[in-house]
């Protein structure tokens, strides 16, 4: 199905094939980005823009060790970032970072010690 996604920081309409998967997702908009959730309905929600996503490195050296301590106010989030995790997604928008710190506070979400 084809969505049309509009750019909350300048208007820009992104004509795009919905993604079936729920999470976050984002598009490239000229030194932004548009950053919008898909919902487990396949409903495209929470539209904001960003500043250029940051590139997550470092994300994929972080393992999940405590999967039931995942709040439920982050669950939302957690297939963007178990796609980070497993190098599915290389791109996480500020919001996404937020929760990933905060989810190695709480200890759900552990740096892996290489060498
Ligand atoms: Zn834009």
């Amino acid at each position: 199905m084809i969505v049309k996604i509009r750019c909350p920081k300048c208007g820009a309409d992104h004509v795009i094939e919905r993604p079936k998967r729920s999470g976050l997702y984002s598009i490239p908009c000229g030194g932004h980005s548009v950053i919008f959730y898909v919902d487990p309905d396949g409903m495209v929600r929470e539209i904001y823009a960003a500043t250029e996503a940051p590139r997550v490195d470092g994300v994929s050296r972080l393992r999940l060790v405590n999967e039931k301590a995942w709040p439920d106010s982050l669950r939302p989030l957690k297939p963007a970032i178990l796609a980070l995790l497993e190098g599915r997604e290389t791109h996480a928008d500020p919001l996404l970072l937020e929760a990933i710190k905060f989810l190695v506070k709480i200890g759900v979400l552990e740096e892996v010690k290489e060498e």
